[in-house]
């Protein structure tokens, strides 16, 4: 196993549970695997196929995954192909023929063209393996259900000897038994991964104005220049708003939402995963596609609506295992509008519960790795020294003086306005709904001059967590004091709330940070290595992390091989991409040597 793991993948070993899994699969047992996106699922059948006489099938629910999948394996000299219906009759015949040969170890199928085969190709070949990639759409309670996944349950009664493995990154507990049932699993054995991904860095900023996250995002892009990251938007406006803002700005990106074409929207992803931009400005429609390991950053402009869509979607950053970040933007006017989605949706209780999860996770005072893992059920004693809270602790003031200037005025308005009517009164603004209303005359007029607006956002966000106000979601989003806020408001009780922190002064934490991952020691070399990288990349049309992952790169400029034997030591390159790559990036290095 080891053996082929370096000569096909060039990885010297196996992350959690992989060898387990393909151990299981070799004996010829069904087997459940739940592991976190970027975890290193492919991997458990990819190896397994190359152990076992035959083909594998494996059933996954994108075309572009597929060929993202095939291309790769391809690229490490592994015979993969892929039957849909995006190639012509004439391509699909040929790979029909050498699987009929016996000639391809993996051969990716959509699940209707699984269906159609059943009874013809898949009936004339050995087949070492089924494979049901992102299994949870067989799920209805999962968020990505295909009906034609749900029609796999025959599996087994066709083919009773081959074993299944389903694999999936959704953990919650329905839809893992439903995955089960419904393929009719035998026996399967359960592989559950820890959910930590200790390279992603986690930071959430509060209290911002629109313009005030376009700047803070723009600032953060800048900073990292040919980074590839994504920004996740709650509204399809929302995501081309900030595409032009940042396209104005000199940053090549795109926008992907369900209200475009195909076409614009295949095309967005093609430029996003072959570095022709920068940036993808998206809904949650984006992602599931998405193998990209080189993705570097994840923002979300806006809250998720719960704790899973989250991490999914930060997920899909540092596949690679590199150091990678990501950045939640947090609002009370998100607040507002989720729990509004939240009341309007069928299964109300559960929405509610899972965004004040979410919310709870936002402001949180704990090292945040702490909250996400104890959601999935994992619990740690230790924080996870790569996150905000934990490099930067939240400082707390004695707050009751400015929260009663708050609750004061809402009682004064007779509890009807809503937080930026509030806002303005506190700040003194005179305007003409101010004036209609006469607000103006009240004692709380303008008390809150010297708090600018985006921190009355912030405190006000803390005070409705604390529990001092209420948001009125069934009389137009006013707020409304609660009993403890009353407390507050006449004296009895004190309020405490955090210190509201600017990302001016945080950006010394990479320092304190107590993972320890390899640097890049020669980013000049590093930088030249990319762009031959990508050089080669589109010789061949495939994206750049195909031909190495940004791990590799590192590796290779730190360890800058001149030999062809010590090319083939490092991680990432077995004896397929030796061969191929070794000549060029060998001379590359050897030149820069020269050089310096
Ligand atoms: P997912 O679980 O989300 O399907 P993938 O199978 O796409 O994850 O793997 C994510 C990344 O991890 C890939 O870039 C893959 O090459 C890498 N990877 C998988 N297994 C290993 C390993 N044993 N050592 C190093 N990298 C690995
Ligand atoms: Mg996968």
């Amino acid at each position: 196993m080891i053996q082929k793991l370096k000569k096909y993948f060039g990885f010297d070993s196996f992350r959690p549970l992989q060898k387990e899994i393909i151990e299981q699969l070799l004996s010829k047992n069904d087997a459940l695997v739940i592991m976190p996106t970027g975890g290193g699922k492919s991997l458990c059948y990819q190896l397994t196929a190359l152990l076992l006489p035959g083909t594998t099938i494996v059933v996954s629910p994108l075309i572009s995954l597929m060929k993202d999948q095939v291309e790769d394996l391809k690229n490490s000299g592994i015979a993969a192909e892929a039957l849909n219906s995006s190639k012509t009759d004439e391509e699909n015949t040929l790979i029909r023929m050498s699987c009929l040969a016996g000639e391809v170890k993996l051969l990716y199928l959509s699940p209707e063209k699984l269906l159609s085969e059943a009874d013809y190709l898949l009936r004339d070949i050995e087949i070492s393996l089924f494979a049901i990639d992102e299994a949870h759409c067989i799920s209805q309670w999962g968020h990505d259900f295909r009906p034609e996944y749900a029609q796999l349950g025959f599996l087994h009664e066709k083919f009773p000897n081959t074993p299944i493995v389903a694999l999936t990154a959704t953990a919650d507990k329905l839809t893992r038994q439903d995955i089960a049932q419904q393929l009719n699993l035998n026996n399967p054995k359960l592989f559950l991964s820890s959910f930590d991904r200790p390279n992603l860095y986690l930071d959430v900023k509060r209290g911002y104005l629109q313009k005030d996250k376009n700047k803070a995002i723009l600032q953060y892009i800048k900073k990292r220049p040919n980074e590839s990251g994504i920004v996740y938007c709650l509204s399809r406006k929302n995501t081309e708003s900030i595409a032009r803002y940042l396209s104005k700005q000199g940053i090549l990106c795109k926008v992907y939402h369900a209200g475009l074409s195909n076409n614009i929207r295949e095309q967005a992803q093609e430029d996003f995963i072959k570095d022709k931009v920068q940036v993808i400005c998206a809904t949650i429609a984006f992602g599931m596609g998405i193998d990209k390991s080189n993705v570097r950053w994840v923002i979300h402009y806006n809250l998720p609506k719960s704790i899973e869509n989250f991490y999914q979607e930060i997920g899909r950053a540092g596949r690679d295992g590199l150091p990678s970040d990501t950045l939640l933007f947090y609002s009370l006017s998100d607040i507002i509008l989720l729990t509004q989605f939240a009341n309007q949706s069928n299964q109300r209780d559960i929405n509610l519960e899972k965004l004040n999860r979410m919310q709870h996770y936002a402001e949180s005072n704990n090292c945040r790795r702490r909250i996400l893992l104890n959601y999935f059920g994992e619990t740690t004693s230790t924080n996870c020294g790569n996150c905000d809270v934990c490099l930067n602790p939240p400082k707390q003031f004695d707050g009751t003086i400015i929260t009663q200037k708050a609750l004061s005025a809402v009682a004064r308005t007779n509890q009807q306005v809503g937080t930026n009517l509030l806002i303005e009164i506190l700040r003194g603004l005179r305007n003409s709904r101010i004036t209609e209303n006469h607000y103006d005359k009240l004692k709380t007029f303008g008390v809150g001059k010297d708090v600018p607006a985006r921190d009355w956002q912030d405190y006000l966000l803390q005070m409705i967590h604390l529990g001092y106000l209420e948001v009125a979601y069934n009389e137009y989003n006013h707020l409304k004091i609660t009993t403890l806020g009353a407390e507050i408001l006449f004296g009895k009780e004190k309020a405490t709330l955090a210190v509201i922190q600017r990302e001016e002064k945080k950006e010394t934490k990479k320092k304190t940070q107590k993972i320890d991952f390899p640097t890049i020691k020669n980013e000049d070399l590093f930088e030249e290595l990319r762009a031959l990288r990508k050089e080669l990349a589109d010789e061949e049309g495939v994206p750049a992390y195909l031909v190495f992952s940004d791990k590799t790169l590192r590796s290779l400029s730190n360890a800058q091989p001149t030999t062809l034997s010590d090319f083939g030591l490092i991680h990432g390159i077995g004896e397929y991409k030796q061969n191929k790559y070794g000549e060029v990036f060998i001379e590359c290095i050897k030149k820069f040597i020269n050089k310096h």
